[in-house]
């Protein structure tokens, strides 16, 4: 069971109503996070959410305004950086140039006066963790850019640190690259036992390593989740347009049924019915969020029990390989929706092409209700 799903489990690190000012700007705004122990955790936000500064304070590099961390129960107020059993690795990469790979992983440890049988030990341990023990004795210009990036991370996972920080880690990275370097920290952090941190603004990469997601923007936490629950549940119309593609609708409520609530959109000039909260007040502006997946589309008309009907012209076909969005021009509306091709009805013997009319429908539970 999943220590981060247990509300009774006791947290490793944890956030209370943590603020960081800087002057009149308030960059980190009355911040509470509970991160468990073996949780890899990502901080996800657009740039200057505040996301390197909650991490910066957790390192001990910067102080919080108000608010307190703690790590295992401990208060870190005026525990150095040094001192905390955390490490951050940074977006550049910062090896030592003339250093060789094992000098540039031992490095940290020279400085805690670890021994040289233990640290000879130790590098030989991070270079077959990281899959580089035949780079030992290279300099850093010598590696490309994702082994470069490996000798960080082995470097920053010398000292045994509890807690493993990484701002923007990947960043350097081409995307295939990128990918598997994401299935590699991830086989790390599950070999190590530890708790991951990651800051980044990627919300795919974000998807693929984190077993939850915090959210972000302008300085606030907005939603703390699962990746499976941010995707199928965001919380507010930011985090479902943050997260994945997605169609909304600016509705007005016009009354309410047996689980559901009954929408019109002056947007695409459409009567909606989403399933589900059937207690929003008739004149209440919401917005009505679909994923792509979730949309039909066929140049026949749909059954006659399909809801959520819309009539469109194909405007745009993105084709991404495995994955292929058809965009549609809502009739007599500027509105364009993004409905995957997969969802074609199988009767269609020909692809929908460009220009074609299209029907385009969802199922009432499809759609995710949220506020305006
Ligand atoms: P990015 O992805 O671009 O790194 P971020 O979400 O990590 O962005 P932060 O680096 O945490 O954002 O910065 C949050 C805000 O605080 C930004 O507006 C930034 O300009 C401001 N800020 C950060 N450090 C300082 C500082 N030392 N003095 C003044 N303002 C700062």
């Amino acid at each position: 069971f999943a220590p981060w799903l247990d509300p009774s489990a006791v947290p490793l690190i944890r956030f209370e109503n943590v603020v960081k000012r800087f002057g009149d700007f308030v960059a980190v705004d009355n911040v509470s996070i509970d991160i468990h122990q073996r949780e890899f955790f990502a901080l996800l936000g657009p740039s200057g959410c505040g996301k390197t500064t909650l991490m910066r304070m957790l390192a001990g590099f910067e102080a919080p305004t108000s608010g307190r961390i703690t790590l295992a129960g401990k208060d870190l107020a005026g525990v150095p950086p040094y001192r905390r059993p955390v490490n951050m690795m940074f977006q550049s990469y910062a090896l030592f140039p003339h250093m060789t790979v094992a000098q540039n992983i031992a490095f940290g440890l020279k400085q805690d006066n670890i021994g040289k049988a233990e640290i000879e030990t130790r590098v030989k341990e991070m270079l077959r963790l990281v899959k580089l023990e035949a780079f030992g004795a290279r300099k850093p210009h010598q590696l490309s850019g994702g082994q470069r990036q490996r000798v960080a991370l082995a470097r920053s996972l010398a000292k045994r640190p509890k807690v493993l920080l990484l701002d923007e880690p990947l960043g350097a990275l081409d995307k295939k690259l990128r990918e598997e370097t994401q299935f590699e920290l991830m086989d790390l952090q599950q070999e190590l036992g530890l708790t991951f941190m990651i800051v980044t603004h990627d919300q795919e990469e974000a998807m693929v390593v984190a077993d939850r997601i915090a959210v972000m923007n302008h300085g606030k936490l907005v939603q703390v989740a699962t990746p499976g629950e941010i995707y199928e549940q965001p919380n507010c119309r930011y985090v479902a347009d943050f997260i994945g593609d997605i169609n909304i609708f600016d509705a007005t409520v016009t009354g309410a049924e047996v689980g559901g609530t009954r929408l019109k959109s002056a947007e695409v000039g459409a009567d909606f019915v989403a399933a589900g909260d059937a207690s929003a007040v008739a004149g209440t502006e919401v917005a009505l969020a679909i994923r792509p997946e979730k949309m039909r589309i066929s140049t026949e008309p749909p059954p006659a029990d399909a809801t959520n009907v819309l009539k469109g012209e194909v405007w745009d076909i993105a084709y991404l390989g495995d994955w292929t969005t058809l965009l549609v021009k809502v009739e007599g509306s500027e509105k364009i929706v993004r409905v995957s091709r997969a969802n074609m009805t199988r009767s269609e013997a020909r692809p929908i092409g460009w220009d074609d009319k299209v029907f385009v429908w969802f199922a009432p539970d499809a759609g995710i209700l949220l506020a305006a």
